[in-house]
């Protein structure tokens, strides 16, 4: 495992590996993605084994451009070409029918996730190696999603290479949306806010189980996700959560403008912009299980549409 500066001689190792059937971990602008030639068996297969991901979760695959994303559609709808042009390169995914002549990346489904990274690594990456790359977050199965080269060293050992972008910008996954019906549909809320994307597509069909984070009927949206090794609570006052029975170090995840409480805990206090939250949540949940902390009472967020995201992940972050 070494983890590499991207230039040249950096990108040139990832393309002899990618190109070998091998893995590497590459910065995006969500989080860090652990790449492998998206048609090829031997490297899918690696990175559901070193990911320990369920074989039925399919995977994102990403592409320098809109004409490489057409190219692995069956059919390419008007939302598409009006969601790309708006958000591409940037952190939304589209869901789409898959191109028959191409093999399914993971399990057997008709559909493919496609998304063009806004990270010039990533692009440079995807340029040099002329190969679509799926590329899900690169650390063990509902663990914590890395937003920097460390997090991918210790989650993922075993990948050879990791090129080392700095930390993530939006810190936080796509929003993924299905395009495959009548209505574009949201899957997963990410990066990409809805507010942003209904302005282009108008109505967005939001599936209950998205809207209030309970068990998910579309593949990969397990409850229990994006967890720390640390208990997670979501308390709406975290000044009335009782510690008694609590493992300890007990430590909490609030924003700015939550009154004090308790100077003895472990405290992380994170911005009350969401965008700002969501950059630097994952990290911060890192830390926290680097300190070994044994609970985190984490201060819920508003309800408002623009903490979608958030509430997601912290929601299946608690899911025991
Ligand atoms: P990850 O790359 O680990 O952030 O996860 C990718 C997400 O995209 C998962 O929730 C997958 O279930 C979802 N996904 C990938 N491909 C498809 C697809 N063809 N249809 C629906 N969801 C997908
Ligand atoms: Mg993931």
């Amino acid at each position: 495992m070494t983890i590499v500066v991207p230039d040249a001689d950096g990108l040139r190792r990832a393309v002899e590996l990618l190109q070998g059937d091998s893995v590497v971990a590459f910065p995006t602008e969500t989080v860090y993605g652990l790449g492998a030639h998206a048609f090829s068996p031997a490297a899918i297969a690696e990175v559901y084994r070193l990911k320990n991901r369920p074989s039925w979760n399919p995977l994102i695959v990403h592409v320098p451009h809109v004409a490489a994303a057409r190219a692995l559609a069956e059919d390419w709808p008007d939302a598409a070409n009006e969601l790309a042009a708006q958000f591409w390169p940037g952190p939304l995914t589209l869901v789409v029918r898959r191109a028959r002549h191409l093999s399914a990346v993971g399990p057997p489904i008709e559909t493919i996730a496609v998304r063009v990274p806004a990270h010039e690594v990533a692009l440079s990456l995807l340029e040099a190696a002329g190969l679509p790359l799926a590329a899900p977050s690169a650390n063990r199965s509902e663990g914590i999603s890395p937003t920097t080269a460390e997090h991918v060293r210790r989650s993922l050992p075993e990948v050879p290479l990791i090129l080392d972008g700095g930390p993530a910008s939006w810190g936080i996954e796509s929003t993924v949306v299905d395009l495959t019906g009548q209505t574009p549909r949201l899957l997963r809320p990410g990066a990409l806010g809805l507010r942003a994307l209904r302005e282009v597509t108008g109505a967005i069909a939001l599936p209950e189980e998205v809207a209030d984070g309970a068990q998910r009927s579309s593949p990969g949206m397990n409850a229990r996700h994006y967890a720390p090794r640390a208990r997670v609570i979501l308390a709406e006052d975290v000044s009335k959560v009782e510690h008694g029975d609590l493992a300890g170090p007990v430590a909490v995840l609030s924003y700015e403008s939550v009154e004090d409480f308790s100077d003895d805990l472990v405290a992380e206090v994170l911005s009350v912009d969401p965008r700002e939250y969501a950059a630097d949540l994952y990290a911060a949940l890192h830390r926290l299980d680097d300190a070994g902390v044994g609970t985190i009472i984490v201060q819920a967020p508003p309800e408002t549409e623009e903490w979608l995201a958030v509430r997601d992940r912290l929601r299946r972050a608690a899911a025991s």
